[in-house]
């Protein structure tokens, strides 16, 4: 893995300058701009004509994943929101530059009608689908629960645990043996942040979802596992995840002393993804610079 991304030192490190985004926000915004991959993620034909539908594609954690995907020989579709169009079609220009297929599908994953379609267009475009990777999410830090509006509550599972359930659902239909569904988690459903309790509460959910489902389709021989992050350097932190005086100083309670990169956890995604790993499922990979807390 070291021989895809620089050394760790040569990364940002904290204090950062406050950014106050609207949510969900733009990368292409951020001070300074995430390494996503975009000139260091090197593939190695791990996946290659695999077909991957990944969720939250257009920026972040998503992004790095859908660049290190195709690099290493997949197709990917992307989902975002609208609104994200601009951080999308610098994904899908990056990867079509390099010969890669790349399908842009917009939408609001809150809807299940909107789920159900997302997967059958990716799969008509893709021709077929391999990898599913359940990425988006909403994070909105609320100091109380008094304060913890049903709305905000409901726009958190919506997001981060119903749509991964329906677009599972849906994407079943079209996977067949050794296909491969990789939810991303967090350090949060192992150790909750007291502002995050709906947050925290979805990502144990994703936990739970990840290793009931690894039973329910180990027979037919899919595999079902999650990437838990720590702090990541993505502009969910900078659009109402965290206060702006934390996320000045984000990452800097990791061992590391920084938060990471989103390069820096694509590997755990290719990894679980390629059939290398064809005897891993119902496990929790974690990436948090370093509390060997999970
Ligand atoms: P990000 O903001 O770059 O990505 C999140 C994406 O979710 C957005 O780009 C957006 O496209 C998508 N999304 C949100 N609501 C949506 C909706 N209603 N419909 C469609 N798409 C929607 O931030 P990120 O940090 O890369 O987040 C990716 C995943 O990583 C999330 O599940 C997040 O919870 C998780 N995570 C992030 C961190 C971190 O520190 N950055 C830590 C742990 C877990
Ligand atoms: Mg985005």
């Amino acid at each position: 893995m070291s021989d895809n991304v620089n050394h760790s030192q040569h990364y940002p490190r904290p204090p950062f300058p406050k950014q106050p985004q609207t949510p969900p926000g733009l990368a292409s915004e951020m001070k300074p701009i995430p390494d996503h991959g975009e000139t260091s993620y090197k593939g190695s034909g791990r996946l290659l004509s695999k077909k991957a539908l990944i969720t939250g594609g257009d920026s972040g954690i998503g992004r790095a994943v859908a660049i290190a995907f195709a690099r290493e020989g997949a197709d990917v579709a992307i989902n975002y929101l609208p609104e994200e169009e601009s951080d999308a079609e610098t994904v899908i220009e990056l990867i079509r530059a390099e010969g890669g297929k790349a399908i842009p599908i917009p939408g609001d994953i809150r809807d299940e009608a909107f789920c159900g379609a997302l997967v059958e267009k990716a799969v008509q475009e893709l021709g077929g689908l391999d990898i599913l990777v359940n990425n988006a999410g909403r994070q909105q830090y609320c100091e109380s629960i008094e304060d913890l509006t049903t709305d905000a509550f409901d726009a958190t599972f919506k997001t981060n645990v119903y749509a991964p359930f329906w677009i599972t659902k849906a994407a079943l239909r079209h996977l067949q043996a050794n296909a491969v569904i990789i939810n991303t988690s967090s350090v949060q459903a192992f150790k909750p942040s007291a502002i995050l309790l709906d947050y925290a509460q979805t990502k144990a959910c994703l936990v739970a979802f990840t290793k009931a489902l690894a039973k329910q389709l180990g027979p037919k021989g899919i595999r079902v596992n999650a990437v838990a992050p720590g702090p990541y350097w993505t502009v969910l932190q900078s659009s109402g995840g965290q206060p702006e005086e934390k996320v000045q100083q984000f990452g800097a309670d990791a061992p590391l002393g920084r938060p990471g990169q989103p390069v820096e956890i694509a590997p755990l995604y290719v990894t679980l993804a390629s059939d290398a790993c064809s005897y891993t499922s119902g496990q929790v990979w974690c990436s948090d610079g370093g509390t060997g807390t999970l």
